[in-house]
């Protein structure tokens, strides 16, 4: 593992091994080809200990020579050097002050941050190099840096938001075994509304015939209002390589009824059918009208992620030629 310092197992995170690592830079480069409205991120660390189950960045632990099921979840790569590197690298002269995300990848305040604390030093890099910046997360460890992220907003704008999306607590127990309950994430947007921030919601994924009855629906968007949420963006489960494998396994264990119905839905794609995302905009949008939630659907759609890349070859694909004799 390039730049590793040591492999670590303490006795508060059974099972989890950190893998220290010096990174060389962190300010990441996001695709041309993304669907998502930012061109930069910082990841602070690699595979989560929060273990949802479709999760779609298991993937990506297959470049470390993991595997994308139960090492994502215990096998955590912590970048220990990251608020340093990342002051060098929003230092540079070529820096455009972009907005960076932060938890587009794995969740930056999954549990490792209690005990690592990188995120201080990296919104202190960002704001103080007038970085604008935005954060997603299941964690409720946001709180301890709410303080740090509203005195930041003073200088650089900040997006909070935060992933709830299922409302059900023995399910979210078994589907996001490693994250803090419905209720405590709640109270995070609830925190961070009541310093001033337009907090979003991400109630995503909705999971077919898991999540998503009328009265499900209902009971989120509501519990999410009275959090003080602004904003509600919704989408229906997308199954990836390295999700799927893992999330079919578990729905075979756990829901062994739905298996074929999901097999069905994803059996040859990693989106749910255009039909049932239509069929979730018509019940999500009037309830969050009802609410007072100004809605923003998933822009990881398959129709949108065409058009992105269709723009990005356009930008890259040779201009006119002229050629002198
Ligand atoms: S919190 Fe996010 S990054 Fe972590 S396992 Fe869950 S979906 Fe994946």
């Amino acid at each position: 593992m390039p730049g590793l310092v040591r492999s670590v197992r303490t006795p508060e995170f059974q099972g989890v091994t950190f893998h220290e690592v010096m990174a060389k830079s962190i300010v990441n480069r996001v695709p041309d080809a993304s669907s998502m409205p930012f061109h930069w991120a910082i990841n602070p660390y690699r595979g989560c200990s929060h273990a949802c189950v479709y999760c779609f960045a298991r993937k990506t632990h297959d470049y470390l020579g993991f595997d994308s099921g139960a090492d994502f979840d215990q096998q955590v790569v912590v970048k220990v050097n990251a608020a340093e590197v990342a002051r060098k690298d929003l230092a540079r002269r070529s820096w455009g002050h972009e907005l960076v995300a932060l938890g587009t990848n794995t969740d930056p305040y999954q549990r490792a941050e209690g005990r690592y604390g990188l995120m201080p030093g990296i919104i202190t890099a960002l704001a103080e190099s007038g970085t604008p910046m935005s954060v997603l997360t299941k964690g409720t460890l946001l709180r301890r840096d709410l303080p740090l992220l509203a005195d930041a907003a003073q200088h650089v704008p900040v997006d909070l938001s935060s992933s709830i999306a299922v409302f059900d607590d023995e399910l979210q127990k078994a589907i996001e075994p490693g994250t803090p309950s419905t209720a405590a994430r709640l109270a995070t947007v609830r925190a961070a509304a009541d310093l001033g921030f337009r907090v979003t919601v991400f109630v995503m994924p909705i999971m077919p015939w898991l999540t998503d009855s009328p009265e499900q629906l209902e009971e989120g968007v509501r519990r999410i209002a009275e959090a003080g949420a602004s904003e509600v963006m919704y989408g229906a489960l997308h199954l990836r390589q390295g999700a799927k494998e893992w999330f079919l396994a578990w729905l075979d264990r756990e829901h062994p009824e739905l298996a074929e119905g999901y097999r069905r839905f994803y059996g040859s794609s990693s989106y749910a059918p255009k039909g049932y995302r239509a069929q979730l905009a018509a019940r999500m949008e009037p309830l969050l009208g009802r609410h007072g939630l100004r809605g923003a659907p998933d822009l990881d759609q398959p129709e949108v992620r065409r058009a992105a890349r269709r723009r990005a070859e356009e930008a890259t694909a040779p201009g006119p030629q002229l050629t002198l004799f």
